[in-house]
């Protein structure tokens, strides 16, 4: 039998290796597919300007749509692994559940899934931005990955960022509303989409 502690630091040391395999990933493929885009398609300054702002737009309304729609629709295999997460928090083997996928090859197919809107709109019209949306999807893979792990696991965030671990926290303490982990741009835009969107605050919640 082990001990909860034990339990603890090994799927911990796990968790670390899962996360830092997945940035890995992100980083090889956002690199790989920008420079595909450079190659294939025109590109210049501003459409790379152009491409990191749609690029952070696009991943931040991304994550919404996947966490509120795909992870919190009640059914599939994504929704229910996804409420492991939401379920293991307070157990000795949070680390296993909290990074967005077990396995670095989840990630590599996050990014081609995402990949094909973006060349088929710049086939179509011709865009320079292509590498400037894979780059900022990349960062801002990265940045959520850590950015959650942290929020749940302990470690140093910035002042400026302890908001942001806050308002995924509230997150799961209603299992609903608050789909952004850690930039609400789209809670915010879509937020009179949620009438029943009721989340406590922290007179209600103090330990939050
Ligand atoms: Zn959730
Ligand atoms: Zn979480």
């Amino acid at each position: 039998m082990f001990s909860d502690d034990a339990i603890r630091a090994e799927t911990r040391a796990a968790g670390r290796r899962i996360k830092r395999n997945n940035l890995i990933a992100a980083s090889l493929s956002g690199t790989v597919l920008a420079f595909v885009s450079l190659a294939i398609f025109p590109h210049s300054e501003a459409g790379l300007l152009t491409g990191l702002a749609a690029g952070l737009f696009y991943a931040n309304g991304f994550e919404y749509v996947l966490h509120r729609f795909l992870l919190h629709s009640g059914r599939g295999i994504f929704c229910r692994q996804h409420m492991v997460h939401h379920a293991t928090l307070h157990s000795p083997e949070v680390a296993r559940y909290v990074n967005f996928s077990s396995n670095p090859w989840g990630v590599v197919a996050l990014f081609c899934v995402n990949a094909i809107p973006v060349f088929v709109l710049q086939w179509i019209f011709r865009g320079a931005w292509g590498a400037g949306v894979f780059t900022s999807f990349a960062l801002y893979y990265m940045a959520f990955e850590e950015i959650h792990w942290r929020s749940h696991m302990g470690g140093w965030l910035p002042k400026w960022l302890r908001p942001a671990a806050r308002h995924h926290l509230l997150h799961h303490a209603h299992d609903t509303g608050r789909f952004n982990v850690f930039l609400p741009v789209f809670d915010w835009l879509l937020k009179p989409t949620l009438p029943l969107w009721n989340v406590p605050n922290k007179k209600e919640n103090p330990r939050l």
